[in-house]
């Protein structure tokens, strides 16, 4: 109780310190090494890229409640500087974002990362495309799936994830979502990075990639 009582405190005293005339709290971004444990689910022997050429990019971000917080993606090394540029800039223009944890935060499952509007990047799995079974981009640590909900991924009449249903609606512009010659996809493009949400069939909203794929 005391220590919750000390929290309250704390918590006021930060209140009057973020009153709405101070600046925002800068963008703040760090870079980490990745051990094998800290892929426990995502990474295994055999796979493209492994810990010793991916990198933990911590980053801070907007929530959708307006509140900053601070995020962690695994990334290959030599994407870090592109992708913190874009982060700078999603910071810059407050776009939101609800979460930002790496996929083994979900035990590797894409699917639940989707479901819970997870934005993330490595992941070594094979592409979810129909044919002949290749690696994903994500199993590269090049590509990156923003806002899943938000933006789903329109694959062989599935909506992935299935919680992203009212947005396959594109034509009505909501917060998180990106839209050709938005905020979101020009960050993307400004670094040279290709959007997914061009793809005629199965547009996949969610996904950015240095290599187009
Ligand atoms: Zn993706």
């Amino acid at each position: 109780m005391r220590s919750a009582l000390a929290f309250s405190a704390a918590a006021a005293a930060l209140a009057v310190a973020a009153a709405p005339s101070r600046p925002a709290p800068p963008f703040t971004t760090r870079v980490l090494h990745v051990t094998a444990a800290d892929l426990r689910y995502s990474y295994r022997p055999g796979c493209p890229v492994g810990p010793a050429e991916l990198r933990r990019l911590r980053i801070a971000y907007w929530g959708f409640d307006g509140r900053r917080r601070l995020g962690e993606l695994v990334v290959r090394d030599r994407v870090v500087p592109a992708l913190a540029t874009v982060f700078r800039r999603l910071y810059a223009i407050r776009f939101p974002l609800r979460r930002v944890e790496p996929v083994d935060r979900f035990h590797g499952s894409d699917d639940a990362s989707m479901a819970a509007d997870n934005t993330s990047a490595f992941n070594c799995r094979y592409a979810v495309a129909s044919g002949p079974k290749h690696w994903s981009v994500h199993a590269y640590g090049e590509a990156i799936d923003i806002d899943p909900v938000e933006n789903p991924y329109l694959e062989g009449g599935l909506v992935r994830p299935p919680a992203g249903r009212p947005f396959v609606d594109r034509s009505r512009a909501r917060p998180g979502m990106a839209v050709a010659g938005g905020r979101l996809v020009a960050a993307f493009a400004a670094v040279g990075w290709q959007w997914g949400g061009r793809w005629r069939g199965s547009p996949d909203y969610q996904h950015f990639s240095a290599t187009g794929g």
